[in-house]
């Protein structure tokens, strides 16, 4: 059986194969799918920023608690009369109030350590937003572009498969099915030489000699045990 079809079929499915890959490949595609990264880090990131906000919202929240706390404890001790006090009593007081009052400078300074990193925050949040407004914008104008590339292609595309499905016809309907088989598994060209003295012309890799005597009998197709495609023998 004459594999000349089936070499023939894929001479016009390699032009198919190039033409996607051109489309793959084209700087649209890849601008496509760096504005597409760049567009989800941006989400990412701010879904991250958001956390760490309300993270520090609840710091806020917890000081002003603490705040309510403290303060109502000095109220007391503040609202005694003087007169009730002895003097004993006013020391302790006053212990206390020192207590209550380095109490209050902590919690400022955790206050403010949240504000600063809420505002820090802030600015970073604003300044990712405008970055992923950006990004997606690109995003979708490289998609819009793209989408116009592979318009374009599909012309050309059509006219091969066109050709294509002509040239199926006269494939030996086996073979064909394996081409696809290959074919889908991304091992392009599917049928590639055999390169003497025992090599695939498609992997490089050396083949066993028992595979090598197959190649020399009947259909002298067979299929490379390292990369999957199909040798073909055309001594
Ligand atoms: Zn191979």
């Amino acid at each position: 059986m004459s594999i000349d079809k089936i070499l023939q079929y894929q001479e016009a499915d390699m032009k198919l194969i190039k033409l996607e890959n051109e489309l793959k490949s084209s700087d649209t595609a890849k601008k496509m799918i760096y504005f597409q990264n760049a567009t989800k880090q941006s989400f990412d990131a701010l879904t991250r920023m958001n956390e760490n906000a309300e993270s520090d919202i609840e710091c806020v929240k917890k000081m002003m608690a603490a705040f309510e706390e403290v303060s109502k404890q000095i109220d007391e001790i503040t609202s005694d009369d003087i007169a009730d006090c002895d003097e004993k009593q006013l020391e302790y007081y006053s212990k206390q109030l020192e207590k209550l009052e380095q109490k209050l400078d902590e919690i400022e300074r955790e206050t403010s350590r949240c504000n600063k990193e809420l505002s820090d925050l802030n600015v970073k949040q604003r300044k990712e937003y405008e970055q992923a407004g950006n990004s997606s914008k690109s995003y979708r104008k490289y998609t819009e572009d793209f989408n116009a590339l592979k318009k374009e292609k599909s012309v050309e595309a059509g006219a091969i498969m066109k050709e294509l499905k002509d040239l199926e016809k006269g494939v030996d309907i086996e073979l064909l099915d394996r081409y696809k088989k290959v074919r889908a598994n991304k091992k392009r060209p599917v049928f590639v030489p055999f390169i003497k003295p025992s090599s695939c012309g498609g992997c490089g890799m050396e083949i066993a000699s028992d595979i090598i005597n197959k190649l020399g009998e009947g259909r002298k197709i067979q299929e490379c045990p390292n990369c999957g495609r199909i040798i073909y023998n055309k001594d």
